[in-house]
Order: structure tokens, then C-alpha cells, then sequence
């Protein structure tokens, strides 16, 4: 590992500072129109779009995924940026029919005020867009801490919004010691609505903290995705999707596949094929535009990925593919891996893997898979393969999760209305409401006689 630069180590003071500037700012920009607005995320869609190399290269170098990978995650940022510049100027409100001869009745849609954004690692840049865009679209003014990790796509992008004309204090960034940060970002009076992407949980501790200044609040938690294969599944396809969901992001993303369940009529040679598969994926460093595959964010990562197999195995799981990463020698490398699991209480199936491990079990029947797939405390994301078009129907209904990909695991884009159930999350990013999130409702009524 290598330094690659220092950030300062902000804290409650700082914070603090943050959402004073936030909250002054937002006297004036609340009062810009949606076309002023509009214009700004326009430039900045138009500069990140100019900067994609330079922002894929900052990212690789802090984060560690393949600059492929990288180069991708700038488009899908910029997006956003696109999408809800467009959605500035579509803020529309009601007009109510009233009930009493005379009066009036409108429903106003005004910005909610300053929003803090504690967001994650996995995605530096697009999970920052993903609510700076809309909140400023809406008319926001937003305090970001982005994660201690990745620091620097945060920063880049920051100075991409001043440089697209948004004026001071409406866009604030605060990196350094997150519980201090977070403090002052849960309580803040001045904080009318809080948005986090991370673990289930610290969102949980957070959510809490919310609770006293009755914050409007967004989750986007952790997940446990099932990818279900059926009997009837194109199995090409299947190991295709399998593929791209598990080892996007080194399988450090919330909505990849983790639990995968195999129709026990088909699963040699789905195993088979996944094998062939994973055989072609190229680990190492990211900004070689030959790997696919990256390093995982940190030693503790690695520590937490073998702990989870350690536990599989000895609970009777066979390791069926790894990849030699002998010569690989930062200790952050995982090698794609298969694991087809026999007991049921593993922790690979209760916990978020967060790495390349393609954690396989059978079933025999419809009604035991999909008891399995639901019994879990997460609600993100779920996939399954059939060529049956009443299955397709019918099991999409029953998965309780916010987002169910069928023969389909590119779920995420700024049309999509990205969010989880249960306890993966509360809200929405993206969509047609997506901008909601950051808008309140106000009742007009206007006595006219
Ligand atoms: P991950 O496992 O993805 O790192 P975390 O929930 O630990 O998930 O981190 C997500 C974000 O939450 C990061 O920005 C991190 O700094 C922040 N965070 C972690 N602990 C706290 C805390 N106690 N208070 C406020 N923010 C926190």
C-alpha cells in the first residue's frame, strides 16, 4: 500500500461550521427557480463527463476497483446529475377542489432545507451524486461526510460543483472523524432532513439520533441479496448475470448477489459453467486496464471475507473454484471463489459477504426456496432466472424486496426508484420521486369570498 495524499481531520467544530454555511446559504438558493438550478447540474453533468479519466484514476488509487469499473461508475454518476438537472424544472404542485364555496386550495412543493449525507466507500462518487443531485435540484442546500476511506472523489467533486457556478455554502464537505461528524450531523436543529448510505448498523445508531430533532430521513442499508436459479433457467444467462452481479465492485456492493440458490436438477452444470466463468476474470491492480478485478478496500475486509468461508467450511461447505493470488502480495486480494454450502446456519448466508464469493446452495422445490430467499432481515435487492412467463409474475410478487430483477441484474440507473424494505433501508434515490425525498408539502388554503 502507498500514501497517496493527507485530507484534514475535521471534526464537531468543523460539522458545525458546515451546517451554519449550509443553513445560510439556503436563505437564497431556495429562492433560485428550477431553471437557475438546473443549468448549474447541467455544467456539472458536462464537467464530469469532460474529467471522467482524471475522476476514474482518483478513484481507483483511493478505492482500489479496476478503472474499468471506475470509468463506469463516472457515467452513472454524471446521470444523475443529468436526470435531475431535468427534474428541476418539474417540481409541480396541486390544485385542490375544495369542499366550501370560496376558498382555494394549492399543495406547495418547497426544498426541505439543509441535508446531511454520510455516505460510503463501495461507490465514493455515486453515492454522493445520488443525493447531492436531487437535494440541489429540489432546492437544498447539503453538508456531506463522505467515507474516511475515499475522501478524494468527494473533494474532486465538490470542486467540479464551484466550478459549475454553484455559489458558496450550498454544497459543504466535512471528511475526518465520522462519530464526531455524525453527532452534529444527527442533531443539528438546523438539519431539517438526513440521508445515509452504509451499514445497517450504524444507519440504525443514526436513525435513532434523528429521532430527537424529528429529522425527514432516507436509509440505504445493507443487503442479502438471494439469486435464484430455477429449473427452467437459460443457464448461460443466469451465469452471465451471477457473474456481473457478484463480482461488480470485487462483490463489495449492497445490491450484489449473495445468497445463490440452485435448483438441485441443474446445478452441476451450472457450477460448471459458473467455473469457466470466473476462470476468465483478471485480478489485480486496478488501474492496469487489463483486471477486472481490483483489491478489496482494506485488510480488515479480507480478514472479514475468510472469517465467513472459515465458517462454511467447517460447517461442511466444499470450496469448489479459487483463483492463485500467491503472488499478489498486498494481503488485500481476494480471489473469486465458488462455495457450495450443505448446513444452513452459515454465516455466509446470514451476513452481507462484501467480496468475490459466489455462495452456492440447492433447493427442490418453489415454496422452500422462496421461504429461504424472504427469511432474512434485509429487503434490498433479489434476482431470479426462469423462462417461465407466470413464474416471472408470480415470484416477483412474493420477493419481499425493493428492487427484484428477473432474468435481470442491471437494476441500478437514474430511472430506476432505488431503495430497500424491511430493515435494508426507508426511501427512495432516483426515479421519477426521487426527487420527493427532498421536498415537503405545503397546504395552501385561500378563503377567497
Ligand atoms: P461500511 O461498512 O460501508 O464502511 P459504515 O456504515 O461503517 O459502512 O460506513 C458508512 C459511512 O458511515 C461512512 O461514511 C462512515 O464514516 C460513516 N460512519 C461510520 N461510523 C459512524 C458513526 N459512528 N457516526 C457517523 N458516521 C459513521
Amino acid at each position: 500500500m502507498q500514501e497517496i495524499g493527507t485530507v484534514p481531520l475535521c471534526g464537531k467544530a468543523e460539522a458545525t461550521q458546515a451546517v451554519e454555511a449550509a443553513f445560510e446559504a439556503f436563505k437564497s438558493w431556495k429562492k433560485t427557480t428550477g431553471k437557475e438550478r438546473a443549468k448549474i447540474l447541467r455544467k456539472a453533468f458536462d464537467l464530469i463527463t469532460q474529467n471522467q479519466e482524471k475522476l476514474a484514476r482518483i478513484m481507483v488509487m483511493e478505492q482500489g476497483k479496476s478503472i474499468l469499473e471506475a470509468r463506469k461508475e463516472i457515467e452513472y454518476s454524471g446521470a444523475f446529475l443529468e436526470w435531475f438537472a431535468e427534474e428541476a424544472k418539474r417540481i409541480y404542485g396541486d390544485i385542490v377542489p375544495s369542499i366550501k364555496t370560496g376558498q382555494r386550495l394549492f399543495t406547495l412543493k418547497q426544498p426541505v432545507g439543509v441535508v446531511a449525507a454520510i455516505t460510503p466507500w463501495n461507490f465514493p462518487l455515486a453515492m454522493i451524486v445520488r443525493k447531492v443531485a436531487p437535494a440541489l435540484a429540489a432546492g437544498c442546500t447539503v453538508v456531506i461526510k463522505p467515507s474516511e476511506e475515499t475522501p478524494y472523489s468527494a473533494l474532486e467533486f465538490v470542486k467540479i460543483l464551484e466550478e459549475a457556478g454553484l455559489p458558496k455554502g450550498v454544497v459543504n464537505l466535512v471528511v475526518g472523524d465520522a462519530p464526531a461528524i455524525g453527532e452534529v450531523l444527527t442533531t443539528h436543529p438546523d438539519v431539517a432532513k438526513f440521508t445515509f448510505t452504509g451499514s445497517t448498523k450504524i444507519g440504525k445508531m443514526l436513525y435513532g439520533k434523528c429521532a430527537d430533532t424529528v429529522k425527514k430521513v432516507t436509509l440505504e442499508l445493507g443487503g442479502n441479496a438471494p439469486f435464484i436459479v430455477y429449473e427452467d433457467a437459460d443457464l448461460e444467462k443466469a451465469v452471465a448475470g451471477l457473474t456481473a452481479s457478484k463480482l461488480r465492485n470485487g462483490g463489495q456492493s449492497c445490491i450484489c448477489a449473495n445468497r445463490v440458490y440452485v435448483h438441485e436438477k441443474i446445478v452441476d452444470v451450472f457450477v460448471s459453467k459458473l467455473k469457466t466463468a470466473f476462470a476468465q476474470i483478471k485480478i489485480g491492480d486496478g488501474l492496469n486496464e487489463q483486471n477486472d478485478l481490483g483489491p478489496m478496500i482494506n485488510k480488515m475486509a479480507v480478514t472479514k471475507i475468510n472469517g465467513l468461508l472459515d465458517d462454511a467450511k467447517q460447517k461442511g461447505s466444499e470450496v469448489l473454484y479459487t483463483a492463485d493470488i500467491s503472488k499478489l502480495g498486498n494481503g488485500c486480494f481476494v480471489s473469486p471463489t465458488i462455495i457450495i454450502n450443505k448446513a444452513q446456519d452459515t454465516q455466509l448466508e446470514q451476513d452481507e459477504i462484501f467480496g468475490p464469493i459466489a455462495s452456492i446452495y440447492t433447493f427442490k422445490n418453489d415454496e422452500e426456496v422462496m421461504k429461504r430467499a424472504n427469511g432474512t432481515r434485509y429487503g434490498l435487492a433479489s434476482y431470479f432466472y426462469t423462462t417461465s412467463q407466470s413464474r416471472i409474475w408470480e415470484v416477483a410478487e412474493e420477493l419481499e424486496y425493493g428492487l427484484v430483477g428477473a432474468n435481470d441484474v442491471t437494476l441500478s440507473s437514474e430511472v430506476a426508484s432505488f431503495g430497500g424494505i424491511k430493515e435494508s433501508g426507508i426511501g427512495r434515490e432516483g426515479g421519477k420521486n426521487g426527487i420527493d425525498e427532498f421536498l415537503e408539502d405545503k397546504f395552501l388554503g385561500i378563503d377567497s369570498k
